[in-house]
């Protein structure tokens, strides 16, 4: 078909977090935006990423707190019976809702919503399907990215993240392979809901990129409540038995195998990239297929630009929203936005484990490399929060601040503990400040919370290597 003859502003390819956030920016400011979505509005953040994931975070806290409410005296709180098909149909009801929503603001917006599949013509110009042409001054590549399912012998019988969100039932035996933050969030929500979970780990280890204070501490948690990690693993085969799939390892080099009902593949992800024929608009990728971009989110075919997970930089909903509103604002906002972009330092991230963790700036280790290991000093804190005082199982809670210079100034903070997710994001804006230690030191405790260990840090939590 040939061109409609409609030429858009910006043409934004990819209707997921980045690419509703900067269409929407852009229109803001009068510009004509047409957003492409081959699939469901909203990407993968609203659709199989964190909003579901949230839903299910709360369902197993609630779990966890009725387990916990009988020793707060509570004699008739009973745990279990947990109805998992009701409360996904109720979950996938709540995520049509956000869909609609997520058009209406694109209507209003006066966007024009286009659903099919895009790929380049040129680079002024994608084909959606075998149909449609359209063609527009500048285009935003934002096509996010998908769950790796590994090359391995009957690996189609294993789900990944996708999946997960269409389970109907609770299964009772489930194996998660891969220790990333996808994998073990799944994993805990499943535990917390009274699956039986084992995690297979590559090394003896969760987390891999993590400061160890989070990923030692979540680890040996895991544990402790029933979770078991199969430590330096290799998943060789799934097949499938009467009663379920049977999966195949080795685990220090030692052959095994066991049947579970569910096998969660959490072994990374990778970009949306393959039919989008990028070669024809004349962008280029890194090694891994991610999209290569400056730090103004231009890639060198100029007028076509690309963020979000498709370019692998630090893969969250809020890094996409960010950095798609900064190009808009710089693209067709005013003078005063023509430097505009998002600064990638500082970024905070939460981990919806159980309990949950969250990390902000450089890892102890990245620190002694960056500054010198003389120049770092680093506090941690290991204590019990109060919650945990009517309870015998007592959950742990750490935190670690690394600091850096004479003037100890905070270049990461490390915490896992109940109420970690939503302690980090006022701790990330000192960080963003430029705070020091000393900053910390001068500001009030809020008494009795676990935030206070890291405004009260002293000498006694200096850690000694
Ligand atoms: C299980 C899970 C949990 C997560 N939890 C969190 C969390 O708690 N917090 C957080 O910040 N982040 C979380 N994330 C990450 C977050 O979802 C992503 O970082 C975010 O969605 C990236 O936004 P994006 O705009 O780059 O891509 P996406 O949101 O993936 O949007 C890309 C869109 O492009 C569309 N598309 C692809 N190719 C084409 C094409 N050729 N034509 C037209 N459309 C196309 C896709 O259908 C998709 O809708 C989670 C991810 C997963 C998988």
């Amino acid at each position: 078909m040939p061109p409609t003859g409609k030429i858009y502003d910006y043409l934004v390819i990819g209707g997921g977090s980045g690419g509703i956030a900067s269409a929407r920016r852009a229109a803001s400011y009068g510009a004509k935006v047409g957003v492409i979505e081959s699939s469901r509005l909203g990407g993968t953040c609203v659709n199989v990423g964190f909003a579901p994931k949230k839903v299910m975070w709360y369902t197993a806290s609630i779990g966890e707190a009725i387990r916990d409410a009988r020793e707060y005296g509570f004699p008739a709180a009973t745990a279990g019976a947990f109805d998992w098909n009701t409360l996904k149909h109720k979950r996938d009801a709540y995520i049509k809702r956000l869909n609609g929503i997520y058009e209406r603001n694109l209507t209003n917006d006066k966007i024009d919503y286009i659903a099919g599949k895009a790929s380049f013509v040129n680079k002024n110009t994608v084909i959606i399907g075998d149909g449609e042409e359209i063609q527009a001054k500048k285009i935003l590549v934002v096509t996010g990215g998908h769950p790796i399912i590994p090359n391995v012998p009957g690996a189609e019988l294993g789900i990944d993240s996708d999946g997960f969100f269409d389970l109907e039932h609770q299964p009772k035996r489930v194996a998660v392979v891969g220790t990333g933050y996808i994998g073990v969030e799944l994993a805990g929500i499943f535990h917390a809901l009274g699956s039986e979970v084992s995690i297979f780990s590559r090394t003896t280890q969760i987390l891999r990129s993590f400061d160890p204070i989070i990923k030692d501490t979540l680890r040996d948690e895991m544990v402790k409540v029933g979770v078991e990690i199969v430590p330096n693993s290799k998943v060789e085969a799934l097949s499938k038995t009467a009663n379920g799939i049977n999966l195949q390892f080795t685990s220090n080099g030692e052959a095994g195998q066991k049947e579970f009902d569910t096998v969660l593949w959490a072994v990374g992800r990778e970009p949306n990239i393959k039919t989008l024929g990028l070669d024809k608009a004349g962008v280029t990728l890194n090694d891994k297929g991610h999209v290569v971009v400056n730090e103004y989110q231009e890639t060198v075919s100029s007028e076509v630009y690309a963020l979000g997970d498709v370019c692998g930089v630090a893969e969250l909903t809020p890094v996409a929203i960010a950095a798609g509103r900064r190009l808009s604002d710089r693209l067709f906002g005013p003078e005063k936005f023509s430097t505009r972009k998002l600064d990638y330092e500082n970024i905070p991230s939460v981990i919806f484990s159980h309990p949950t963790a969250g990390a902000c700036g450089l890892t102890e280790e990245q620190a002694k490399k960056k500054y010198g290991a003389e120049n770092i000093a680093v506090y941690v804190s290991k204590f019990s929060g109060m919650y945990n005082a009517m309870l015998e199982h007592k959950e742990p809670s750490a935190f670690k601040m690394v600091c850096a210079g004479p003037e100890e100034k905070v270049v990461g903070i490390h915490m896992v503990g109940k109420g970690s997710d939503e302690m980090l994001q006022g701790f990330a804006v000192a960080m963003k400040m430029g705070a020091t230690k000393e900053d910390f030191d001068n500001t009030v405790a809020i008494h009795p919370t676990s935030a206070e260990e890291l405004v009260t840090l002293t000498k006694a939590n200096l850690k000694k290597d």
